[in-house]
C-alpha cells in the first residue's frame, strides 16, 4: 500500500504533469470505485486542473473547486500513460478502475490488483466532505506537528499498543504498516509497548526517529516515476516484509507476527530484547 511518502511524491508527480492541464475526460471502469454520485464524474469535464493536494493517504485534485478525490488502498496504483487510448475503457475487466484523460491525450489510470475492491474515488466540492479525510488526525510532517502533539497523542490512546496508534489514520495521518514497522524498529520500541508508558525522552527520541524515517523515505521518493515508487519503497525497508532476512542492524532474523488480514515484522534483539513477540494466531492454532 503506498503510504504517505509515497502519496506524496505522487502529489508532485501529478503536479508536475497535470496543473495547467485540462481534464479531457473521466472514465470509470470499476463501477464499486466511485464513492459519490452528485456531481458526477462528468462535471469534471472540461474543467483545469489547478492543484493537487495531499491529505493522509488521499489525493485531490482540484479542478476549478470541483475535486476529484482518492484513495488507492491497499492493492491500488496510479498508472501515468503519455498517450491514452482513444476508446473508453470496458468496465469491469482486469485492474482498471478510473481512468483520467487530459487535453492533450496524456492522463493517468487507477488500478488495483487482485480481487479486493478498496480502491476509492469522491467527486466533492470540498475535501473535508470525504468521511475518512473529515476524520483525520495531523500529518506527521507538517510543521505544527512537534513532540508535545506526538506526546497528547499516545498520551490519549492510553494503553493501545504502539503499532496500531502510529498506523491510525485518525490519531496520526499518512503512516501505514511498512512505515510503522520501519519507525518502531529505527526507535528500538516494541510494536506492543502501550502507547502511554513512554516518558518524555521517550516521546522525543521517537518523534526524531518518526520524522527522520519519513523524510528519509520521502527524499528517496522524490522525482521518481510512478512506476518506480513501489520498487523504492521495498528497498527502502530494514524489516517490514522482511521476515526471515537478516536484521541490516544486528543481524538477528526478522520476524512477523500474523494477523488476520496483515502482519507485522520486527526484530527481536533491536525492539523486544530478544523475546519473540506472542502470535495470537499461532498460539490459537497450537491450542
Ligand atoms: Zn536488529
Amino acid at each position: 500500500m503506498p503510504e504517505m511518502p509515497e502519496v506524496e511524491s505522487l502529489r508532485r508527480f501529478l503536479t508536475e504533469r497535470c496543473v495547467g492541464r485540462t481534464v479531457a475526460r473521466v472514465d470509470l471502469a470499476a463501477f464499486t470505485a466511485l464513492k459519490t454520485y452528485d456531481p458526477p464524474l462528468t462535471a469534471l469535464h472540461g474543467l483545469p486542473i489547478s492543484q493537487v493536494r495531499r491529505r493522509g493517504k488521499f489525493l485531490a485534485m482540484d479542478c476549478q473547486g470541483l475535486w476529484l478525490v482518492f484513495h488507492l488502498a491497499r492493492a491500488g496504483w496510479l498508472r501515468w500513460r503519455e498517450e491514452l487510448p482513444s476508446t473508453p475503457p470496458r468496465p469491469g475487466k482486469g485492474p482498471l478502475a478510473l481512468r483520467v484523460t487530459l487535453d492533450d491525450d496524456s492522463g493517468f489510470e487507477l488500478t488495483e490488483a487482485g480481487t479486493t475492491r478498496k480502491l476509492a474515488v469522491h467527486v466533492v466540492t470540498d475535501p473535508e466532505q470525504v468521511p475518512h479525510i473529515a476524520s483525520l488526525g495531523p500529518d506527521p510532517m507538517d510543521d505544527d506537528f512537534t513532540p508535545e502533539v506526538l506526546g497528547e497523542i499516545l498520551g490519549r490512546a492510553g494503553r493501545a499498543q504502539l503499532k496500531g496508534v502510529l498506523r491510525d489514520q485518525r490519531l496520526i495521518a499518512g503512516i501505514g504498516n511498512a512505515y510503522s514497522d520501519e519507525i518502531l524498529h529505527a526507535a528500538r520500541l516494541s510494536p506492543y509497548k502501550p502507547a502511554n508508558s513512554l516518558d518524555e525522552a521517550g516521546v522525543s527520541a521517537l518523534y526524531g526517529v518518526l520524522r527522520h524515517e519519513l523524510s528519509e523515505a520521502m527524499r528517496r521518493a522524490e522525482g521518481l516515476a510512478a512506476k518506480d515508487l513501489k520498487g523504492e519503497k521495498k528497498l527502502g525497508m530494514k524489516v517490514h516484509g522482511r521476515t526471515g532476512q537478516p536484521c541490516p542492524v544486528c543481524g538477528d532474523t526478522v520476524r512477523e507476527v500474523s494477523f488476520h488480514d496483515s502482519s507485522l515484522q520486527y526484530c527481536p534483539t533491536c525492539q523486544t530484547g530478544g523475546k519473540p513477540l506472542a502470535d495470537r494466531r499461532m498460539s490459537r492454532l497450537l491450542k
